[in-house]
């Protein structure tokens, strides 16, 4: 009789997964704390009560031009591609809007 020899091998994709959660949308894309669904049963999860970011709709993402950028202390997060960074590398103000917070 031959024991088992238990050998966990965990895939190390940690940057891929990380990624991924941030564009999940049920993740903050800032902390990437599951978020809350009981939001007054909006569709869409517009803030993040761990880290204070909010998804604000009047800045656009520089890198994929989409309007789902997230804002918090700890930075700004792009919810469609993963873009993440300072405020500056990561959102323009959309038409209309300006830099003001
Ligand atoms: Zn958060
Ligand atoms: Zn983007």
């Amino acid at each position: 009789m031959e024991e088992d020899i238990i050998q966990k091998h965990k895939p190390q994709n940690r940057g891929t997964s990380i990624s991924k959660l941030r564009r999940s949308r049920k993740h903050c894309p800032i902390c990437l704390t599951l978020l809350e669904k009981n939001l007054k049963r909006t569709r869409l999860k517009r803030q993040c009560t761990v880290c204070g970011a909010q998804r604000l709709d009047k800045f656009q993402c520089k890198k994929c031009g989409r309007r789902e950028i997230w804002m918090s202390p700890m930075g700004t997060a792009c919810q469609s591609c993963g873009n993440h960074g300072s405020k500056l590398e990561v959102a323009i103000p959309s038409a209309g809007s300006t830099f003001q917070k």
